[in-house]
């Protein structure tokens, strides 16, 4: 009716925790280059492209079903590749799959976390490890970073044997500051959980393909206590598919089972993932054109005068800056758009096509007299 108030979301029961708050979201603004997200630049090839309709294509005759539960077929081929590429044999009791590491992560918080339980995670970090503990009624904790932005050991454990939150979460390359965690911080974290819990550790591992070191699913060996997370959205160029997935003690995956939705992977996302499987070794040779790209980032952001934090993601934290969000803005202005985290000083960048890139340091070089 005319002159009827619009509702807004504060007129409506929401939780409590809720109130107030805002939605996950990078900007999604239209501008020449994107640099912003961390998406792989590059397209899939046409010949997957090609696989993945016949695959779909398959699928689509039985869609009157329900697809596989338990996912089996993808689930072996996701152990495969890990077995392949990760340095530790694993089987598909250990691999559990779901639409994007975010509901792993949202599985797990459900599984582990709730109301009355604590997740810990040491920002700057994955900003959504805080937000799916809110939406699961799980409390959180801001831990400790050194200045380097490593994970800072003794605080840390301190922190957990104090606290005894039910999970912790190590993300290693961490985003947004691109650091990778060393195995021997991850086995201090995890002796601490132990004896305060024992509670559960997440690795999240979404950027492990970019990393200069080797990944951190060998530790889950006798550590029925350790979870790795892992996504095809990064290296395998899938974002859109959204397919993330973790390795870890098969009773983890059987736990759970507990919280998933029936039939939550569709047979269509399974038969797209299967797919791109099949072209690991291509999509796996564009991630080493995007690791020689984001070694060039750091080396002429370095040449420019930027400090920027040694990485081991396919993006890069560079600054400082005295007003990040300004230089954002000026970057933005020479038709750029990279992420504003806000890290107080540093901004993000994710390594893109050469040209893009190339864009981008022209932009960082135009500007870097300026807000520093
Ligand atoms: N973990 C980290 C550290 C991430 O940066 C992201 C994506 N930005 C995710 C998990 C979630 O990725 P997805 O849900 O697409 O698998």
């Amino acid at each position: 009716a005319p002159g009827a108030r619009v509702l807004t979301l504060d007129d409506l029961p929401i939780r409590d925790e809720l109130r107030g708050q805002s939605p996950y979201g990078a900007p999604q603004l239209d501008v020449p280059v994107l640099l912003n997200t961390n998406e792989n630049p590059y397209p899939l090839p046409e010949a997957l492209v090609a696989r993945i309709a016949e695959r779909v294509a398959e699928a689509a005759r039985d869609l009157n079903r329900y697809p596989d539960r338990d996912a089996v077929e993808l689930r072996t081929a996701l152990a495969g590749y890990l077995t392949r590429t990760a340095g530790h044999a694993v089987g598909v009791s250990q691999v559990w799959a779901a639409n994007g590491s975010n509901e792993i992560i949202q599985q797990l918080l459900q599984t582990f976390g709730g109301p009355g339980r604590r997740a810990i995670g040491f920002e700057p970090s994955y900003s959504m490890h805080a937000l799916i503990s809110r939406g699961t009624g799980t409390g959180w904790i801001s831990g400790p970073r050194n200045e380097d932005f490593t994970i800072d050991v003794e605080a840390a454990v301190r922190a957990i044997g104090e606290l005894r939150p039910e999970v912790v979460f190590v993300c290693s390359p961490n985003n947004p500051t691109a650091t990778a965690v060393a195995p021997e911080t991850v086995l201090a974290l995890y002796e601490a959980a132990q004896a305060a819990g024992p509670s559960m550790v997440v690795v999240d591992e979404a950027y492990a393909e970019f990393s200069h070191r080797p990944s951190l699913l060998p530790l889950i060996e006798g550590r029925p206590h350790l979870v790795l997370t892992r996504t095809m959205s990064k290296a395998f160029g899938a974002a859109g598919l959204r397919l993330g997935y973790l390795a870890a003690d098969p009773a983890v995956v059987d736990a759970v089972q507990l919280v998933r939705l029936p039939y939550h992977l569709s047979s269509v996302t399974q038969a797209t993932a299967l797919a791109a499987l099949e072209y690991t070794d291509t999509l796996l040779g564009y991630v080493e054109q995007l690791k020689a790209e984001r070694d060039r980032l750091v080396a002429e952001l370095r040449a420019a005068g930027y400090e920027v934090t040694e990485s081991d993601a396919n993006f890069v934290q560079f600054g400082r800056f005295a007003d990040s969000h300004a230089a954002w803005q000026a970057i933005l202005d020479r038709g750029v758009l990279v992420r504003d985290n806000g890290v107080p000083g540093w901004l993000r960048v994710s390594a893109g096509t050469p040209a893009e890139n190339t864009a981008f340091l022209a932009a960082a070089r135009a500007v870097a007299g300026e807000h520093r």
